[in-house]
């Protein structure tokens, strides 16, 4: 998706740090397509005896899904490989249209004509650049957003619903990637300096996007708000106590407008940073699985991930601005003229600056995949030790599978994955557990109650450890 829409949406997802544990998509008629099993009771190999194999306990699990749940999973996850690529070559494909039929120096020009004051023709360019590279890169949109996701089961709107959110995406893009745009150009100026001026300016705008993103953005797509069911509120806000995190409050959003995937996320920045879980995990999941979940929430948020992850993006768009700095003289050099664009201070460069970033985006992202990943695994350690739930975790771990393949092989989770593979977060909870046996099984430590998470038990019982 970043690939056709912008340098502005790019950027800003780059920072846009959503720690997703799940993450989005859900049918209004339930059940979904390809639904995942929500399974109750935990497999005999998985259950704390003396013989306890994380390895089997791992494969049992993976039994209990279907094969046909899986060979439909795979099929979607592994389909998402070529569309990234598709995506990249379209919005190349795109860009360069742009430069060598000379649309952009006639949306220049016209941006020209219609003031003379400066700051605003970027702002004018910007707005035809984006109505008519939407509309070039819509045929792709439409197949990847709207019949794609549907297919798989993935999505809950119709088309008329589907196109407003397409609509206020686009006014979001107008006026963030407008405001971005004339920034930059106003940087620009610096004739040896403004790369890095651009990479000053465009981390700032980052993270003030990402920093109110939770309060202005996300509600113009969603419902989002407070959760007052003390069955589930109670036990999240106990272990953010414990965990030394000042929340008051946890968030739902009405995710299930646009997806049936199940999701919780850390969002914000500062003030605004908050935890929100979407319906469809509230309600599918269990409550062993709601704690789980919410204990690798609240690892991203004890583990500094979001600072980190804006660390990360300082690093990301020096380097970006570096190459672009070197890109665009080396491409102005040799078809500057053909295109008809003066230098790095015209806005006709746009396309040019998109393409740029498109292969930067395209390249690097094994390393942005990576990087999340791995703060994805830091988070899953810490909340199967904080949630004590590494049974509710495999069943996280296969609703997730709805729409993210369990089982790849090393390379390919490493290039693809922004997220640990199902397999590898199933088998991590299984070696929890068996390290952990004597908090599941002993004479002493009796279940409280049917189905009573093994984190009540011990809170009730006190003396099990
Ligand atoms: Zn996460």
């Amino acid at each position: 998706m970043t690939s056709r829409k912008g340098l502005a949406t790019a950027l800003c997802r780059l920072v846009f740090f959503c720690a997703t544990f799940c993450t989005t998509p859900a049918l209004a008629q339930p059940p979904a397509a390809n639904q995942m099993p929500s399974v109750i009771q935990v497999p005999p190999e998985a259950q704390a005896t003396p013989h306890f194999d994380a390895t089997a306990a791992t494969n049992a699990y993976l039994a209990q899904i279907p094969t046909d749940k899986t060979a439909r999973s795979d099929a979607y996850f592994e389909g998402g490989y070529w569309m990234s690529l598709w995506d990249f070559l379209y919005g190349v494909a795109v860009a360069l249209l742009l430069l060598n039929l000379r649309w952009s120096v006639r949306m220049r020009d016209l941006a020209e004509r219609v003031t003379r004051f400066k700051p605003v023709h970027t702002f004018v360019y910007w707005l035809q650049y984006l109505v008519i590279a939407t509309i070039l890169a819509f045929p792709l949109t439409v197949y990847e957003d709207y019949f794609r996701e549907h297919k798989y089961g993935l999505a809950t709107q119709t088309f008329g619903p589907w196109m407003g959110d397409q609509m206020k995406g686009l006014g979001v893009n107008l006026v963030l990637g407008g405001l971005l745009a004339m920034l930059l150009f106003v940087v620009r100026r610096l004739p040896r300096t403004w790369w890095i001026w651009g990479a000053v300016v465009t981390i700032a705008f980052s993270t003030f996007t990402a920093m109110i993103a939770p309060v202005f953005i996300l509600p113009i797509f969603n419902k989002i708000t407070r959760l007052d069911d003390p069955k589930v509120v109670d036990p999240i806000l106990s272990m953010a106590r414990a965990n030394g995190i000042p929340a008051k409050d946890v968030f739902e959003i009405d995710a299930s407008r646009q997806t049936t995937r199940m999701s919780a996320n850390v969002s914000g920045f500062a003030n605004t940073m908050r935890i929100t879980l979407n319906d469809n995990l509230l309600r599918r999941a269990s409550p062993e699985e709601i704690q789980a979940v919410m204990g690798h929430e609240m690892g991203h948020y004890v583990l500094n991930h979001i600072y980190k992850g804006i660390m990360f993006s300082v690093i990301l768009f020096v380097l970006f601005f570096a190459y672009l700095h070197w890109g665009l003289d080396w491409t102005l050099k040799r078809w500057g003229e053909k295109w008809r664009i003066r230098d790095v201070t015209d806005t006709a460069v746009v396309p040019l600056v998109v393409l740029l970033a498109l292969i930067f985006g395209f390249v690097t992202t094994p390393i942005t995949n990576t990087l999340t990943r791995t703060q994805e695994y830091e988070a899953d350690m810490y909340g199967l030790t904080t949630s004590r739930q590494p049974d509710g975790f495999a069943q996280a771990a296969i609703h997730l599978g709805e729409y993210r393949k369990m089982n790849p092989g090393p390379i390919e989770e490493w290039i693809f994955f922004d997220h640990p593979s199902g397999r590898n977060r199933i088998y991590a909870a299984m070696r929890w557990k068996a390290e952990n046996l004597k908090l599941f099984t002993g004479s002493r430590c009796v279940r409280v109650g049917t189905g009573a998470p093994p984190v009540q038990a011990e809170l009730q019982l006190g003396s099990c450890l």
